[in-house]
């Protein structure tokens, strides 16, 4: 199958950033809390790296989607207030972005439900869509998302094509947004003293995008570009994203969208069947 995208455009593609800041640093490992260099990469994200993207989705006019953990509204509310008078959308990143434990879905709903309560009392905002911490999700993930109404999910590898989840109940649930981690920036420059990773060059990143973006035009599809400010708001690293940006602009049949407008887009091709 293939899907239709207004405009007949061939692709969506979705500029997508998890805003984690010191979040993601504090779940891996509590004791970060007391260091401060480690929390200072997370931190480069909210103070240097989400202004900076502003602007170049500004001078591109390109719409994006920040999944936001309620502990970054708490503690970098401000940044967030940016984001959404930028007229970008805002989805749900858990609270603590702590890894869901499948044994324990009362905590996975906990967390998610804080989260979902500081979004609302900081920033104002009921997020539409939901990317899990650490990209992982079990049986009671989606269960979670279909009882409070959630319109997408995106973290999934197994599609280039929006799909619909299904409970085992049958009951229907959210659209998924699949993506993969060639499609990201994580795994080519994300990297720590404890958690070493070689750091890629803009070109060999470049090179891999465009050519799953090339052949997904072909196929038609979903590029959901999953990406991180503090590891794409390098100053090069910004620039890359520039380059990549301006390479689908100059491509025909594309069109650039939030999660929701995709999400919408395919549930109301599911309608009309
Ligand atoms: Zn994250």
């Amino acid at each position: 199958m293939s899907v239709k995208w207004p405009g007949g455009a061939r692709v969506a593609v979705m500029w997508t950033f998890d805003f984690d800041a010191e979040s993601v640093w504090l779940a891996r490992d509590p004791d970060n809390a007391d260091r401060l260099g480690v929390l200072s990469q997370g931190l480069y994200g909210a103070k240097r790296a989400v202004p900076k993207l502003l602007e170049l989705l500004a001078e591109t006019k390109m719409p994006a989607t920040f999944f936001v953990p309620g502990w970054v509204a708490e503690h970098h509310t401000d940044r967030c207030k940016e984001i959404i008078y930028a007229g970008h959308e805002i989805g749900h990143h858990g609270y603590s972005h702590e890894w869901a434990d499948p044994r324990r879905p009362d905590a996975e709903c906990a967390d998610f439900d804080r989260g979902s309560e500081v979004l609302d009392k900081f920033l104002n905002y009921k997020p539409r869509g939901y990317r899990p911490p650490a990209a992982e999700i079990g049986a009671n993930t989606i269960k979670m998302l279909a009882d409070r109404g959630f319109l997408y999910n995106s973290n999934m590898l197994d599609d280039v094509y929006p799909y619909r989840h299904r409970l085992p109940d049958g009951r229907v649930g959210p659209v998924e947004l699949p993506t993969h981690w060639a499609i990201g920036d994580a795994n080519y420059a994300m990297t720590s003293i404890r958690h070493p990773r070689t750091i890629q060059t803009n070109d060999h990143i470049f090179t891999i995008w465009k050519d799953e973006f090339d052949e997904l035009c072909q196929w038609g599809g979903l590029f959901n570009l999953v990406l991180h400010p503090q590891v794409i708001g390098r100053p090069s690293r910004l620039a890359l994203l520039r380059r990549f940006i301006e390479y689908t602009t100059r491509t025909d049949g594309v069109w650039h969208a939030t999660g929701t407008a995709v999400a919408e887009a395919f549930a109301a091709q599911e309608e009309k069947g």
